[in-house]
């Protein structure tokens, strides 16, 4: 494993492709060997403690054997597992966001992205921050009470200055019972110095999708601009960490090269923050690459089927257990509903991925990043989440309570879920159903909240929560979460 360093600071040495080589011959040379699959997955299913349970995760040298094995009742096995790994840590809760797109200007020639320097057809919006007012409005009164910023990177239109006045607004903005209490950030990597002031801002995690592991294909697909420097890009977690940010979120955009080599580039990059800062990603996301105004996703060889991308899923969940998954509304709700069984934590509803979309009608919108594959109503998400068994939570507690880091990974760890992240989804959600809700998804709310109630194992949280919400029933609102 020359070079191979997942301490190390420098981007080829944790993400180093002569190991990720070595990793693809390895499980490939292994992809039939039972005895070692069974094995791992042994390793990576959750075993009982006296507080909770324990698991062990996987190294991105075993999950990439799992990931080439292609035999149907192992890949069963996987499912099952990932199941049991999500409900041991996370529960059946699904935590929703919408994303909020403040800027499209951007001076990066990403050839997979209609935001790109040289799309002439594309409108180009900033949002005002009386706009953002009226964006934030329109998502409130929907019921979301977590956003994810997402901008375009242009150091002239859109300054850092202007991301944090952007922030400071959206907290600012309060309608009925309304609040944003998490805003989450995806913008282009920056300096530590940027990272300090947006953790000054109070924002939830930091989230850059690397794209692609895979440098060479990088450089191809980021030709021009800022976004070109791939180690800058690769080492933009670390610079979030020294400015003091950290739940930090990691992704690639499936599509732009093949699978497995990303799959092995994603768990050593997470590894790597673990060796480094002693806590690992906060959430890790599985973006497909979508049809856009100037981009046809079928002109990239490395698309991946439904199948493979439920195998994907499953993986990093056996791999990183107690990491957050986000699925977006790229997907159908066809493939939706089947991987929150395979351990998804949260999905965004009713998302529009244009500047200013959450205020204009119709769709399509001349500023869209992407085509939306799920369209549904808020209201409907949570309504079929719950349908499908799963507890929608609108819960931003830990954030609010100084539980981020490793703090959150340790009350994940200790089994102390159910005491804690149950009844606050169980409030939330009641917020959400007195609030926002239909008639129909308020009753079968009520219903899915009598029902897990009765999981919480602590008798007196038990009560407060009970109490809790019969208070939110009688417009005896306070700040609730454990
Ligand atoms: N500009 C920021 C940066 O440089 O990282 C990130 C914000 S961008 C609005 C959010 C993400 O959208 C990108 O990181 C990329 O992975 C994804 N994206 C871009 N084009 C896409 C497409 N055609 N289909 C699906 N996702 C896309």
């Amino acid at each position: 494993m020359a070079n191979y360093n997942p301490s190390s600071l420098k981007a080829e040495e944790f993400i180093n492709d002569e190991e990720i080589q070595e990793t693809l011959a390895y499980a490939a040379a292994n992809k039939d060997n039972d005895a070692l699959i069974d094995a791992i997955l042994e390793k990576a299913r959750p075993k009982k403690t006296k507080t909770g349970y324990t698991c062990a995760g996987l190294n991105h040298r075993e999950a990439s054997v799992l990931l080439a094995c292609e035999n149907p009742e192992k890949i069963e096995e996987m499912y099952k597992i990932a199941q049991e790994i999500k409900l041991a840590f996370y529960g059946n809760r699904i935590v929703i966001f919408a994303p909020l797109y403040l800027s499209n200007y951007c001076i990066n020639g990403c050839v997979y992205c209609p935001y790109h320097a040289k799309n002439k057809t594309i409108a180009r919006k900033k949002l005002t921050q009386e706009e953002i007012r009226a964006e934030v409005l329109a998502l409130q009164d929907m019921g979301h009470k977590r956003l994810a910023i997402e901008t375009g990177e242009d150091p002239a239109n859109c300054p850092i200055e202007y991301v944090l006045e952007s922030i400071k607004t959206i907290y600012g903005v309060h309608h009925k019972n309304g609040d944003i209490r998490r805003v989450n950030v995806n913008i282009a990597a920056t300096t530590v110095e940027n990272y300090r002031k947006l953790k000054d801002a109070g924002i939830g995690t930091y989230i850059l999708f690397q794209e692609t592991y895979h440098k060479q294909s990088y450089e191809a697909l980021h030709p021009t601009g800022p976004k070109h420097d791939y180690a800058y890009h690769t080492e933009a977690m670390d610079r979030a960490m020294e400015g003091g940010i950290d739940d930090v979120g990691l992704g690639v955009l499936f599509g732009l090269e093949r699978y497995k080599y990303e799959f092995a580039g994603l768990l050593m990059h997470a590894e790597h923050l673990e060796a480094v800062h002693g806590v690992g990603p906060h959430t890790i996301s599985v973006p497909r690459l979508k049809r856009a105004d100037d981009i046809d996703p079928d002109s990239f060889d490395n698309g991946i089927d439904d199948d493979t991308f439920a195998k994907i899923v499953a993986c990093i969940r056996l791999a990183v257990p107690y990491t957050g998954m986000i699925v977006s509304t790229r997907e159908s709700e066809k493939v939706r509903t089947r991987l929150l069984s395979l351990g998804i934590s949260q999905a965004s509803g009713a998302s529009r991925t244009s500047v200013g979309g959450y205020t204009e009608n119709e769709r399509p919108h001349d500023s869209e990043q992407f085509d939306v594959s799920d369209q549904r109503t808020l209201d409907e998400v949570v309504r079929w989440l719950m349908e499908n068994n799963h507890i929608p939570s609108f819960c931003t507690a830990c954030y609010r309570k100084g539980r981020t880091g490793d703090r959150f990974m340790s009350l994940c760890k200790s089994g102390q879920i159910l005491n804690c992240c149950h009844p606050n989804a169980l409030m939330t959600l009641s917020e959400y159903l007195e609030d926002y809700a239909s008639p129909e998804t308020k009753k079968l709310g009520y219903e899915v909240i009598q029902r897990e109630l009765a999981k919480i194992p602590n008798e007196r949280v038990h009560s407060i929560a009970e109490q809790n919400i019969a208070d939110i029933r009688n417009s005896n609102r306070r700040d609730f979460n454990f």
